[in-house]
């Protein structure tokens, strides 16, 4: 991590050199920002925690940085541009490197294939953090479940988060299409939502947009909670608290993501292995 400590160097030597007000604006790159390394992640919180706080930096505003020397606090850098951690590392090759060697992604994450919902950016985590499953309507079908298993089993994953997003258009197809076959291989979509336009009632005082809103938490919801029922090792898991299933839904347009309720185990399953 080396020339990530390099960088964060040059850019605070640069933000503070006494020659700033004859230099043309530059655009201010945050330093890396100190995050949790995978390995170190060890419990599902911590692995929820790391998340909301890459997605904070995603979404940006001001972060406060503080300035030390030894450990006297010299002063307090007002930083812009929270998407520090991959703007400053994705090209690391040191990290290529190491990672070649393993990896143990501390989160799986099932998201849209949308080209707006990517969760790398979205969670401001660069190569070898994220175990991801892309399928449009983020419905993991059992592809996408041997994937989750593998990650949480084999690879060590400490949160599973199936993620929606606004203005699905997955979801807005299964919505309009009223339950006439979609075309095509699509009409997988509305297998794989099944009952979904049951579980929603339309409220006649709502819009098209609110109404889809609330198709896509919900169907967030009900593919989390269906990880959890098909899966035999994502359940074991789960019951022993060594991972977490949450959903969540992205909204586009602020950058934010929101997490719904983990789905809840049953610690007192008794899996035996
Ligand atoms: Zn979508």
């Amino acid at each position: 991590m080396n020339s990530v400590l390099t960088l964060a160097c040059l850019v605070l030597a640069g933000g503070s050199a006494s020659g700033a007000d004859t230099m043309p604006a530059a655009p201010v790159v945050a330093p890396a920002l100190a995050a949790s390394l995978p390995e170190d992640i060890t419990t599902p919180e911590a692995a929820l925690a790391e998340l909301k706080a890459g997605n904070d930096r995603f979404v940006g505003g001001e972060i406060t940085e503080e300035v030390k020397e030894g450990k006297k606090l010299v002063r307090r850098e007002r930083i812009v541009g929270k998407r520090a951690r991959t703007l400053s590392t994705q090209q690391d090759p040191e990290l290529r490197e190491r990672l070649a060697e393993g990896q143990s992604p501390f989160a799986a994450i099932v998201t849209c294939s949308d080209s707006r919902a990517m969760d790398n950016l979205i969670f401001d985590q660069e190569l070898g953090r994220l175990f991801t499953i892309r399928v449009a309507g983020n419905t993991p079908g059992t592809i996408g479940l041997a994937s989750i298993e593998y990650a949480v089993k084999h690879l060590g994953s400490k949160i599973v988060v199936i993620m929606g997003h606004s203005r699905c258009g997955a979801v807005g197809a299964v919505a309009d299409s009223r339950g006439k076959p979609l075309h095509g291989h699509m009409h997988a979509f509305q297998e794989h939502m099944a009952g979904l336009l049951d579980a929603v009632v339309r409220d006649p005082n709502e819009t098209d947009i609110e109404y889809k809103g609330r198709l896509e938490k919900e169907n967030a919801i009900r593919q989390a909670q269906a990880v959890y029922d098909r899966s035999e090792i994502i359940r074991e898991f789960v019951d022993n608290g060594k991972t977490m299933v949450v959903p969540a839904k992205y909204d586009l347009r602020t950058g934010k993501v929101t997490f719904f309720d983990a789905i809840e185990g049953n610690p007192n399953a008794g899996h035996e292995h």
